[in-house]
């Protein structure tokens, strides 16, 4: 009797078997793993603070300067927590549960 294949299952094997370090398990998908390719990019973009900014965008020399409308260097989290401009008003959390207020604030 075969067992049902698991992408999720052979992959956490594949995984553990390679490890020489303890990392931890992957027990289940991330919050918003099922949205679409363009949110679900844009939601860890903020998740870690790595993405499309000026500062980001300068250090690769693809932007003239690495400020951001308001004056200051325009970073993942300047846009998410300090700009007047587009600080997302709800909480931090938010981007890790994939709120749709979150979704719509990337
Ligand atoms: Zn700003």
């Amino acid at each position: 009797m075969d067992e049902e294949f698991s992408l999720f299952g052979s992959w956490q094997q594949e995984w553990s078997a390679k490890q020489n370090i303890s990392i931890p398990c992957i027990t289940h998908e991330p919050s918003g793993f099922h949205l679409p390719r363009k949110s679900w990019s844009a939601l860890n973009r903020v998740r870690t603070e790595n993405g499309r900014c000026a500062y980001a965008m300068h250090k690769r020399g693809k932007s003239p300067t690495s400020f951001c409308e308001c004056g200051a260097i325009q970073t993942v989290r300047q846009i998410v927590e300090e700009c007047p401009r587009t600080a997302y008003s709800g909480k931090p959390e938010d981007f890790l549960t994939a709120t749709p207020e979150s979704q719509n604030n990337t």
